[in-house]
């Protein structure tokens, strides 16, 4: 049991004033591993008020001592590595080779980047008569998600060290453990008192109360688009910057001279990464008419191979959905694709064979999906894998960008100029082409209902930026 009773405020553990605990469930076994204390708004006026005084010294920190604790960050992400990865899986079911890559690796190489990208960042430039400076936003409330937690995490926390803001972070209740693990890094890497704070809460009440709090100068919120919507809503009041990672229902478009078994192969993995629990996640393949019975061929023979069972072996390709509600409301996605007339492929309602426990559910894909059907327009967020198919490629445009979100997006096609011409006319903020590799230093955000922020890389730093001209 890995049981917290304090939170991290002012460069130390304390006891909350907050009352009791939330419980951290494994989703593969139904135990519970953990719990968190639930922060309360004496506690989150702590946190703020330490970050405030934190940030009159840290805001002017020289760019190499920045440089040095995001380095010494990335050694302890580094060193304890496994650890982290084990933990992830424990509390969010990733497959442990996945975890080791995405849930950990990432991050770390995420925090290099922000140490690499100092060394050369531009802060000020000159424009006629006007000198132009760049500073650090503030005190910046952060919101996170479970389903990449350590991700999602280090997407704020290190380009906010980078840029000299403080922060409070309030991570899901689904997966906190691994950023408590992360304040006893940053701990033992000595990040000066108050630069980093951690309250773990209620998103409708410690959430919500951040969102108005006239102590953040920003709130950087990824999660879903109900929930960012209402951040929105109501840190308007106090007109804080808002910066939102939100939803996805990306589509991955075959064209007609793609390798068409490469492209179907890879589809699968696109979809049910994370088992299937990715906001990038590119759940609506579109495929040409001509190819749509070998794209089911190499589809549904994938799937049957897909080894779904305990994340904590070697192996597993697809582990549990996060919580029985997240099981329920994939199974509710599956019955609606057949009843409102999707053709059912594989997978389907209820546990795949062999399991009794844990909140998995069956690798699914329906073909003959419509754009009217639920599955087509909303975000599901497990391994369920629309397909639909297209005549010609202005429809497969049309297809694509039919949708409220606009987050990711593939293409295939053995022309790489005729896939980049295609790609960017998708409303989406990120194209990968023929299976193109995901860059921690490429903005990373959304279109439409995804958001309205950046993260990673040189553009990430910039959301923690304010931009002044100093006239002469
Ligand atoms: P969620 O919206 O339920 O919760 C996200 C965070 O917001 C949690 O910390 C939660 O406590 C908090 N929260 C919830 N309601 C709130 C409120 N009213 N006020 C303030 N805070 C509130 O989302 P989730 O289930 O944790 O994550 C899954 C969602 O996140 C999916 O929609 C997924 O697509 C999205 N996501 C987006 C990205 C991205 O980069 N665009 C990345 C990962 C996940």
């Amino acid at each position: 049991m890995d049981e917290r009773e304090e939170l991290y405020i002012g460069g130390k553990w304390i006891s909350p004033k907050g009352k009791g605990s939330i419980e951290v469930m494994n989703p593969a076994t139904e135990e519970i591993i953990g719990k968190v204390p639930i922060g309360n708004s004496e506690d989150l006026d702590l946190a703020i008020k330490y970050a405030r005084d934190a940030f009159i010294s840290w805001s002017e920190s020289s760019i190499e001592t920045r440089i040095d604790y995001l380095n010494r960050l990335t050694t302890a992400i580094k060193e304890n590595s496994e650890t982290m990865a084990q933990l992830i899986t424990s509390e969010v079911g990733t497959p442990i080779e996945y975890s080791r890559m995405a849930m950990v690796g990432t991050p770390r190489v995420v925090t290099r980047s922000y140490a690499k990208i100092l060394e050369s960042f531009e802060w000020e430039e000159e424009v006629r008569n006007s000198l132009i400076v760049k500073e650090p936003v503030g005190v910046v409330g952060m919101i996170t998600p479970w389903n990449f937690p350590l991700h999602q995490i280090i997407g704020k926390v290190a380009p906010a060290i980078a840029s000299g803001c403080t922060m409070v972070l309030k991570p899901s209740k689904e997966a906190p453990l691994n950023s408590f693990l992360l304040a006893d890094l940053i701990h033992s890497i000595g990040l000066p008192k108050g630069v980093f704070n951690l309250v773990s809460g209620h998103g409708s009440d410690i959430g919500e109360e951040m969102a108005t709090h006239p102590g953040l100068d920003m709130i950087s919120f990824t999660g879903s688009t109900g929930a960012g919507i209402r951040v929105s809503e109501l840190a308007s009041q106090s007109v804080k910057r808002v910066s939102l990672e939100l939803g996805g229902k990306s589509a991955n478009v075959i064209l007609e001279d793609a390798d068409i078994s490469k492209a179907s192969s890879v589809a699968v993995n696109a979809c049910f990464g994370n088992s299937g629990q990715e906001c990038s996640a590119l759940t609506r393949l579109i495929v040409p008419k001509i190819h749509l019975k070998q794209v089911i061929e190499v589809v549904v023979n994938k799937i049957e191979k897909y080894n779904v069972g305990n994340p904590l072996e070697e192996g597993t390709r697809c582990g549990p959905l996060i919580s029985k509600k997240q099981q329920e409301s994939v199974n509710s996605y599956i019955r609606s694709g057949i009843d409102e007339g999707a053709k059912l492929l594989i997978g389907g309602e209820g546990m795949p064979d062999g399991l009794t426990k844990g909140f998995f559910v069956r690798p699914t894909a329906f073909s003959e999906v419509k754009s009217n059907m639920t599955i087509f327009n909303e975000e599901i967020f497990g391994p369920v894998l629309s397909i639909i198919s297209y005549e010609n490629e202005q429809e497969a445009l049309k297809l694509a960008n039919d949708s409220q979100y606009g987050l990711s997006g593939g293409v295939w096609s053995s022309d790489e100029s005729k896939a980049i011409t295609f790609a960017r006319k998708m409303r989406t903020g990120q194209v990968s082409i023929n299976g193109g590799r995901f860059n921690v230093t490429a903005p990373f955000g959304g279109y439409k209902k995804s958001g309205n922020g950046r993260e990673l890389g040189i553009h990430g730093l910039e959301e923690f930026l304010e931009i002044k001209s100093i006239q002469r």
